[in-house]
């Protein structure tokens, strides 16, 4: 029975209700039906509401509507599937539908919306695009304003579902996106849905990013709270404490429509991953770090985290919040165990600094009483847990004080005086330092290779002469041309290191002014700590060993002006002989 468009359409009306509608994906995956009790119980008010509006009287009453006020449609009869799923077609009620439309008996299919008919896409849609159009029946999804009759408009409905449907344009489609993203990301523009907080989307450009002054104070606070020694639990416990709105409730109080992944609670606190969280992410650097994760294909939603040298990273993309340094000390900070006093949230100036000379484990800090008098001390953790140290290295905090801030004082003097002779000697003496020492390493190198070129020449007269056979002499020339290529890439890099040395480049004594601003310092506060200092070890004869910051620039600077002094030493004998 194929019908005209003057003529009268038989309708039969078709509902689905399933328990686990509310929690059914677009994707057209279910929850198993333990979980959707579950969900009922969680959704609360929202779930209700969709309950009702899907439940089959009212299906049937808004296709009932419908019908009446369609003037070409009759209603024939309907079916219905309760309690079944959409992401097949194995229902009764539809089977029953199915038969009737295969009968001749109705050539028309009225539904609520495509969702009623089916969750699964690729089915769903070839129900749409092949099945009724086959049998000459008109289908209609009354909410998504689906009718299969109305040509144009149904083609341009239909499009979503062909998105779906032929695979081969969903791959090229996705292919082509990925694409467009990946040159944005190497572009510097930022694609993600949502600023990070602390950012938000320029009004002129939306791929860049500007601060929110707002929340940036609050990152900036995070930073110096973890530089002052709070662990990331104490730093949330601050916040929700001082009534600091999280992430989450700020965007939404901002009126974005961020969605925040846990809600059951009405309001969502501060945590201790969301400061980490904060605390390690470059963007407030200026950097904008993105692909971090990636789907293995279109057809896949799970998303793969990516190693870190496959992200795009684009430094200076936009305004930095934190510096650099601050950055560093805080990553460093993270990786200890910062112990803090309890029941106060003040910190000692060198918590999570303390680590054991001999097992390497970090010193815990213990009060014990004495005369009623507290008494403080470090022990070792390692002997604590019996892994490794047999003492227990315990050191008293009193006397630890004086040592650390003795051992600055003299850095910092040592630090002073380089600055000094650098002042003396002039950049230009460092700069023909470095670049004597470069000369050099360069001299062995091409040394080196000179000696490499020989063997392998030796090689073929050795060939020639039968002490190797002609796979030996493969073998071995192979080995030896890799030698060669691997010393003539290092020769390079040393010559274009040469060249940016001889310039002045690398010359940076920016490290020594944090010292050298320290110059007046009487007591130990964190953030002299922190800036100055990488780690305190302590070993079983109670002697203390400290690693400044820096220390590798130190001893450089330390070796630079020594070899200058030399230099100038020679200088001067020359001038007098
Ligand atoms: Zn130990």
């Amino acid at each position: 029975m194929v019908a005209t468009n003057n003529s009268i359409w038989y309708a039969i009306s078709y509902m689905r209700l399933s328990k686990d509608d509310n929690v059914e994906k677009e994707n057209g995956r279910t929850a198993s039906q333990s979980n959707s009790d579950d969900a009922e119980a969680n959704i609360g008010g929202q779930h209700i509401s969709t309950k009702e509006s899907n439940s089959i009287t009212n299906q049937r009453k808004l296709i009932q509507n419908y019908i009446t006020s369609s003037e070409d449609i009759q209603f024939v009869g309907e079916f219905y599937d309760d309690g079944y799923t959409g992401t097949n077609f194995e229902r009764p009620g539809f089977v029953k539908l199915m038969q009737m439309l295969k009968d001749g008996k109705a050539n028309c299919v009225i539904v609520k919306d495509l969702s009623r008919l089916g969750r699964d896409y690729i089915e769903t849609g070839k129900y749409i695009e092949k099945i009724f159009p086959s049998m000459g029946v008109r289908f209609i999804a009354i909410n998504d304003q689906v009718d299969s009759i109305r040509n144009n408009q149904a083609d341009e409905i239909i499009i979503p579902f062909k998105n779906l449907i032929n695979d081969s344009y969903c791959r090229e489609l996705s292919n082509k996106l990925r694409n467009q993203f990946r040159i944005q990301r190497q572009n510097g523009e930022f694609i993600a849905n949502f600023a990070f907080y602390g950012y938000k989307r320029s009004m002129e450009d939306k791929h860049k990013l500007v601060v929110d002054d707002a929340a940036a104070e609050i990152v900036k606070l995070i930073y110096a709270k973890k530089i002052e020694g709070y662990s990331c639990a104490k730093i949330a416990e601050y916040l929700n404490r001082h009534g600091v709105p999280s992430p989450c409730e700020y965007k939404k109080n901002a009126g974005s429509n961020y969605v925040c992944a846990f809600k059951e609670r009405s309001i969502s606190l501060w945590g201790a991953v969301t400061i980490k969280r904060i605390l390690t992410n470059r963007i407030y650097l200026g950097y904008l770090e993105q692909g971090k994760q990636s789907s293995p294909n279109y057809k896949i939603k799970k998303m793969r985290a990516k190693e870190r040298e496959e992200w795009i990273v684009v430094k200076n993309a936009h305004e930095a919040i934190i510096s650099e340094e601050n950055f560093e000390i805080v990553q460093r900070l993270l990786n200890r165990d910062t112990m803090t006093v309890s029941g106060n949230d003040a910190v000692y100036p060198l918590s999570g600094m303390f680590f054991c000379g001999d097992c390497h484990e970090t010193m815990t800090r213990y009060k014990a009483k004495r005369k009623d008098k507290y008494f403080y001390y470090y022990i070792c953790s390692g002997h604590k847990w019996k892994r490794g140290c047999t003492s227990n290295h315990s050191t008293e905090v009193f006397g630890l004080h004086e040592k650390v801030l003795n051992a600055i004082k003299l850095q910092i003097s040592m630090v002073v005086e380089m600055e000094e002779l650098l002042k003396e000697y002039g950049n230009q003496a460092i700069i023909s330092v470095k670049v004597k020492r470069i000369d050099e390493l360069i001299g062995q190198n091409r040394k080196e290779l000179n000696r490499q070129q020989e063997f392998r020449m030796k090689l073929y007269e050795n060939k020639l002469d039968g002490i190797i056979s002609h796979d030996e002499y493969l073998s071995m020339k192979k080995k030896y041309s890799d030698k060669i290529d691997a010393l003539q890439s290092v020769l390079d890099g040393l010559e274009q290191e040469r060249a940016s040395a001889a310039e002045g480049a690398g010359l940076n004594c920016s490290w020594m002014q944090r010292f050298i601003e320290n110059k007046n310092v009487t007591e130990l506060d964190r953030q002299l700590v922190v800036t100055l200092i990488d780690k305190i070890e302590i070993f079983e004869d109670k002697s203390i060993e400290i690693t400044f910051n820096f220390k590798d620039e130190f001893r450089q600077m330390k070796e630079y002006l020594a070899r200058a002094a030399q230099d100038m030493d020679r200088r001067e004998v020359v001038k007098d002989a």
